[in-house]
């Protein structure tokens, strides 16, 4: 890449891996869940990351290219700890605590990438990609911030009072 434009266009491609993998990956931290709320907070952003993907899209066919051909190899880092965790733990509190933490990870990882690309696209002056990535990376705060309420409320106090129980 050259310039920043195109250095955008790299970046948008490489939040549509990122979001298409997570895609598949959240259905299986919901199913490997005991805790309604994490659950809950999985499938409402689900929903949300359908609408991030299809901004993406929106974004690309504006710039006149493809979002896809390019693999996020961080995300696919991110999420294969999390794979290993779903197969190191069984079913309870404490991977429901290692879950959240996997899933922050995710969403930082986002937060990271959305809000370069909001200042790009800003400079760039794509105000509607602008606002699109804005209203992702607005999203992806709100879920960060319910994912650390979830684990202070509920989830970590479950997975430490699991290891009282179990001394
Ligand atoms: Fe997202
Ligand atoms: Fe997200």
């Amino acid at each position: 890449m050259n310039n920043l434009q195109e250095a955008f266009e790299e970046l948008v491609k490489d939040m549509y891996s990122a979001e298409k993998q997570v895609l598949k990956a959240l259905p299986k931290a919901a199913s490997a869940s005991t805790s309604k709320d994490l659950i809950a907070g999985i499938e409402a952003h689900i929903k949300q990351t359908e609408q991030h993907v299809v901004r993406l899209e929106e974004i690309a066919s504006r710039g006149g290219y493809k979002p896809s051909g390019k693999v996020c190899t961080a995300a696919k880092g991110i999420i294969e700890e999390q794979d290993e965790a779903l197969s190191e733990h069984e079913k309870g509190p404490l991977l429901d605590a290692v879950l959240v933490c996997g899933c922050q990870k995710f969403e930082h990882y986002e937060i990271a990438n959305y809000g370069t690309a909001v200042s790009w696209a800003k400079l760039l002056g794509l105000k509607e990609d602008l606002n699109a990535l804005q209203e992702t990376l607005t999203e992806e705060k709100e879920t960060n911030q319910k994912l650390t309420d979830v684990a202070d409320s509920t989830v970590n106090k479950a997975a430490l009072s699991e290891m009282a129980g179990a001394r």
